[in-house]
């Protein structure tokens, strides 16, 4: 493909269009120029590549494809050669299916519990994150096919998710929420990114030239094309300015019009659309003809069962009750049978197969128990407490049900069903033998955890997650998983807890996210970052720090082959400033037998030093580098003499950022951000745009009030029940929808001249 000639040769008119998905999941061909077209599919752990009608929240039909443990496991694993296994499975099951552009990795950090998708991300902090990510995206490129890291950037919550605008400081911004973009896009080198629907300070990231253009591309070298988010493209020539590429799916051709004029009239430069065209011929000629590769499916759901087994966490394990020694337990709960496995969205897989606990565990005496929501009848808990009795061991499967957490909206609470707490409580009472299985995507509160005997969590382990978790309550494997984010006591205890979920996302605990905030306030998490234990023990010895590299011992001294991640932190001595106790540098799990042991060598780069100022710096002096099991569990503990720069971090006015006590008040976030903060207005009809959402307008225009009564009527008889996650997804969905991307989400039932006149109705009543 001669790209220039092309480009030469194109029309104003069909470069724009160029830039604009065919359909759902293709990018658009021109015959006469040579150019394919280039197909997309998600994601992040399956290909969900549908099979007739096409929607962006994993609705309709996909073909079968292996389901993979989603990111909260992945994550937990702390292998990045099993997540690059990964990313190279799903780009085989990926060409298979003709597609060439695999929408994953996520890498957001999970800045609070309830964030909806949080299921979807690896981790609450940004080294983990971004050096997953990197390796995931290693393993989809290696078999020729593009990944799309996603969502860019500071999207870290589903209310308002197309409209929220996520405020924060520039330090912030660089340290935590950019930084795994950082590094899964300099080391995993993706040929796509994915803008975000949010805005960042105030600009959409689709329009926002600072963060594609500057960041991005000027400072860390990104030469792929960025994507939009379905449905996310704000001002198309705004975003044609900042770099941002292809609009997915198909836009509105009001864009288009829009783009034409502009250039026309020389309000826009015909070369940034060039550029972009450039970008994305040149990502469609890397993508052609890409050899397949054949794949077992069996073999890919071995490799889902190694993942979900290398990522469920031992909570708790009291007198090495797991694992079991025989068969004489029994086991209780739907989800037992009824697994979770996966969450609800974009994301969605059509499983190849599927395991339960109870297939995978035949042996062992299963009672139902409870619905899938989490109701249980105190007829079904008296049973269940009397099982439990005649045994010696009782299991319990619990979890968070499907409508709890999903894309589109958040969590409510971080409690589990008061079903499920009941439950767990009534038989701990009765069996001092305790283990609850924990399904679900994230963090939960365990009111009960002092008084069961073994805690494991296994996430949303994907399609093999039954005979993951039969594995490993038989001791057939040991699990090695570790917690990649902090489990809070209680809700309150987060950080965050005060303000998230609204539409101005007032990043008010700046750096201090996860375990960031619980080392430097002293509230103890109820399971710390990193933490996760092992039916074998491991030793550490002989640290010694030179030259930025970390070098020591791990030896098992149990009496079984078993893994562990040995963590690497790093501390600046400057603990009365504005900056972390400690922030990892780098980790690497190991499998040894019983009685091995073996050195393990980490080099530490200029990030595990430096802060943000205006620029990375690193301030001259002594450096604590933390070896451990957890982020609260320190084995090791060596000093290294750093040379930088006599800096220091810079000084908020309010003290809670040196020495952070509850949360931080909006005078403090204000001290830190050097400016005043206003709250969101309700929106004058006079100011409706294309931009508006529906919720945003139904405020003040009746019109809109009853356009979402219908939409919900419409709904609710579709889905039949209000509790139906499904229901909830897509209500949230078109209640956030801005009027610009209705088209798009409508699957095309609305055009833009339609989007107009209901915001010209809406402005009237
Ligand atoms: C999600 C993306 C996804 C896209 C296409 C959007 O709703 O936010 O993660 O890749 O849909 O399905």
């Amino acid at each position: 493909m001669n790209i220039e000639e092309i480009i030469s040769k194109m029309t104003l008119k069909e470069k724009i269009a160029l830039c604009t998905g065919a359909d759902f999941w293709n990018t658009k061909k021109y015959e006469k120029y040579g150019i394919p077209s280039v197909k997309m599919s998600d994601g992040p752990h399956g290909v969900r590549c549908q099979v007739k009608e096409s929607d962006m929240l994993g609705i309709n039909d996909s073909h079968p494809a292996t389901c993979f443990p989603t990111a909260v496991t992945a994550g937990a694993t702390w292998n990045k050669e099993l997540y690059r296994k990964e990313g190279k499975a799903i780009a085989k099951e990926a060409q298979a299916l003709g597609v060439s552009v695999v929408l994953g990795p996520g890498c957001n950090i999970k800045r609070n519990p309830l964030g909806g998708r949080n299921f979807e991300y690896l981790s609450e902090d940004p080294y983990l994150s971004g050096s997953m990510a990197a390796e995931f995206i290693k393993g989809v490129q290696s078999m020729g096919v593009a990944a799309c890291v996603k969502h860019f950037v500071a999207n870290n919550q589903e209310d308002q998710r197309q409209s929220s605008d996520s405020i924060l400081d520039e330090r912030t911004l660089r340290e935590i929420y950019l930084k795994p973009f950082e590094i899964a896009v300099k080391s995993g080198k993706p040929q796509t990114v994915m803008s975000s629907y949010n805005k960042v300070n105030g600009v959409y990231v689709s329009d926002n030239a600072w963060l594609l253009d500057r960041v991005l591309r000027e400072e860390w070298g990104f030469d792929g094309a960025v994507i939009t988010d379905w449905g996310g493209m704000n001002n198309r020539i705004a975003a044609f300015r900042a770099g941002c590429d292809l609009n997915m799916p198909g836009g509105s051709k009001y864009m288009h019009k829009a783009v034409y004029r502009a250039v026309k009239k020389g309000r826009l430069n015909e070369k940034y659309i060039d550029e972009s065209v450039r970008r994305i011929l040149t990502l469609t000629e890397k993508l052609q003809n890409i050899p397949k590769a054949p794949f077992d499916p069996e073999e890919h759901h071995a490799l889902a069962k190694r993942i979900a087994v290398e990522g469920a966490v031992l909570l708790k394990n009291e007198g090495g009750i797991l694992p079991l020694t025989d068969t004489d337990a029994v086991l209780i709960g739907s989800m037992a049978k009824d697994i979770r496995y996966q969450g609800i969205g974009s994301s969605h897989i059509n499983p190849t197969k599927l395991s339960s606990l109870t297939d995978a565990m035949p042996e062992i005496e299963y009672l139902p128990c409870g619905n899938s929501e989490g109701d249980v009848t105190d007829c079904e808990i008296d049973a269940a407490v009397k099982a439990a009795e005649k045994k010696r061991v009782a299991i319990l499967a619990v979890g968070l049900p499907e409508n709890y957490e999903s894309e589109a909206f958040d969590r409510e609470h971080m409690s589990l069903p008061d079903g499920y707490n009941k439950l767990v409580e009534a038989v701990a009472k009765v069996n001092k033998n305790t283990v609850v299985l924990l399904f679900g995507g994230g963090v939960m509160e365990l009111p009960w955890a002092d008084k069961v005997a073994a805690i494991l969590y296994m996430g949303l382990g994907g399609q093999a997650v039954g005979e993951a978790a039969a594995e490993l309550i038989s001791g057939k494997a040991n699990p090695s998983g570790k917690l990649s984010e902090s489990w809070a006591q209680i809700y309150g205890d987060v950080v965050s807890s005060d303000t998230f979920g609204q539409k101005n996302a007032e990043y008010r605990e700046g750096i201090y996210v996860g375990y960031r905030y619980y080392d430097k306030s002293g509230i103890s998490p109820r399971y710390p970052f990193g933490h996760g234990l092992s039916y074998t023990s491991f030793e550490y010895s002989s640290l010694s720090v030179s030259d930025r590299k970390v070098t020591f011992y791990v030896k098992n001294i149990g009496d079984r082959k078993g893994a562990e991640v040995a963590q690497v932190y790093v501390a600046a001595p400057w603990n009365d400033s504005y900056r972390e106790e400690k922030k990892l540098c780098g980790f690497e799990k190991i499998e040894l037998d019983a009685g091995e042991s073996r050195e393990i060598s980490i080099a530490l780069d200029d990030g595990s030093f430096a802060f943000w100022k205006g620029g990375w710096h690193i301030q001259s002096g002594e450096y604590s580098i933390l070896v451990g099991a957890s982020s609260k569990d320190i084995r090791l503990e060596g000093k290294i003499m750093i040379e930088g720069e006599d800096t220091e971090p810079e000084k908020p006015s309010a003290a809670w950022y040196s020495s952070p006590k509850g949360k931080p008040t909006k005078e403090d976030w204000e001290a830190l951000l050097g400016h005043k903060v206003e709250y969101p207005k309700k929106q004058k009809k006079r100011d409706f745009t294309l931009a508006s959402t529906i919720s945003e307008m139904r405020q003040s225009s009746l019109f809109m009030k009853i356009v979402a009564a219908v939409v919900e009527l419409v709904l609710r008889v579709k889905f039949k029940s209000k509790s139906s996650t499904t229901y909830k997804m897509m209500l949230a969905s078109v209640e956030e929808c801005p009027v610009r991307a209705m088209e798009i989400c409508s699957g095309g039932a609305m055009n833009d001249t339609l989007a107009k006149l209901i915001i010209l109705i809406a402005k009237i009543i």
